[in-house]
């Protein structure tokens, strides 16, 4: 399997930036998820990666070996997109081999990998049939066989799970996750859901507007945003960002607890219900807090009525501090560590 690096890539639409200077490194076997809002450059990124589009600044290496002016299929990479991209007048055994006839890879040496991949992915019933007789999981799964069949030093995955329902994505995701650590795969794979991310990969690279905000693995971009884009992006319901002016204090809701005697030392406010939200496991409150709307995580069903004061209280060492104008985290940097090499902007007055 493959490591990929990327070093300072950029691609400009005229003179709207879409990707602006985007370095990073996935490491052999490792799952990397390419997160962002819709418009942030993620399937540029990708694109440019697979040989799709040209970069106008920047260089790729694939197992240290420069790649950049590479067409797409010199590049040995392969692509699982959204639309899974299966030929609808082939069956799944044909579909799944169609790389492999075109690169002349011998009658036996097909069989051998079609057997494997069909195993894995559990399409042993199906190979004769039409991409129109599956199902939407069916079809992902001819798409991932195809790519296990390339044996591929790197998959390049674009929103591959976003046509499924609800049930059938968390499923899909379990499995693809299980097979990626299987076969070693080095994945990056777009996603704007960060759930998806968060569940899925060993790291996970955050955009914004063409640029980095972010990167490292789940639990650091969920424990130690840098910025308040991250902050509120990762993580649901997202992070309470409360404004004092210069600084703002951030706050998760699942750390705000709805009573006056936790243990010291902590935070207590009074503050007003606005509503409530049941989830099953848990509701999800939003109380007012002089000018500041938050929300309250709390287990269970907790049916509060509109217009209740309540006492809500955290510990204070729950809380984050981040500047106000530029939106940086300021509050002290406990260890810090990033598996790839896109360098963490140091807070100005970290300790
Ligand atoms: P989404 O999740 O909606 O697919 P994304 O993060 O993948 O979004 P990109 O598709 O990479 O975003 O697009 C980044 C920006 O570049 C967007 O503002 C988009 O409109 C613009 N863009 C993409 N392709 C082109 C193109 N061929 N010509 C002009 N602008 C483009």
């Amino acid at each position: 399997m493959g490591q990929l690096d990327v070093n300072s890539l950029s691609k400009f639409w005229d003179d709207f930036t879409a990707v602006d200077n985007v370095s990073f490194t996935v490491k052999s076997g490792e799952f990397v998820a390419l997160l962002g809002p819709s418009g942030c450059g993620k399937s540029t990124t990708l694109r440019m990666i697979a040989g799709l589009e040209m970069p106008d600044n920047g260089e790729l290496f694939l197992n240290g070996l420069p790649i950049t002016q590479m067409s797409p299929g010199q590049r040995g990479l392969t692509m699982v997109f959204q639309s899974y991209a299966l030929f609808p007048h082939l069956t799944v055994q044909e579909n799944i081999l169609f790389g492999l006839q075109v690169r002349k890879v011998h009658r036996e040496e097909r069989q051998r990998r079609l057997k494997f991949a069909v195993e894995l992915v559990d399409l042993g019933e199906h190979l004769h049939k039409k991409p129109s007789q599956l199902s939407g999981g069916q079809c992902q799964r001819v798409a991932l066989a195809r790519s296990i069949v390339s044996e591929a030093p790197l998959c390049l995955m674009d929103e591959p799970l976003s046509n499924l329902d609800a049930k059938l994505r968390g499923q899909m995701r379990t499995e693809l996750r299980a097979l990626q650590k299987k076969l070693g795969m080095t994945v990056l794979y777009v996603t704007h859901d960060q759930t998806e991310a968060m569940s899925m990969a060993d790291t996970i690279i955050l955009m914004n507007s063409g640029r980095i905000e972010q990167t490292g693995r789940p639990e650091q971009l969920y424990n130690q945003p840098e910025t308040t884009f991250v902050a509120e992006f990762i993580g649901s319901p997202p992070m309470n960002l409360i404004d004092h002016g210069k600084t703002l204090t951030g706050i998760r809701p699942e750390h705000i607890h709805i009573s006056s005697d936790s243990i010291p030392p902590s935070v207590h406010h009074t503050v007003t219900v606005v509503s409530c939200d049941y989830l099953g496991a848990d509701t999800v409150v939003q109380v007012r807090l002089d000018n500041h709307f938050l929300l309250v995580r709390v287990p269970g069903h907790q049916p509060l009525a509109s217009g209740r004061t309540l006492s809500i209280s955290w510990k204070k060492q729950n809380e984050l501090t981040f500047c106000s104008s530029r939106s940086q985290r300021i509050a002290p940097v406990q260890n810090l560590t990033f598996n790839n090499n896109h360098k963490a902007k140091e807070p100005e007055n970290a300790a």
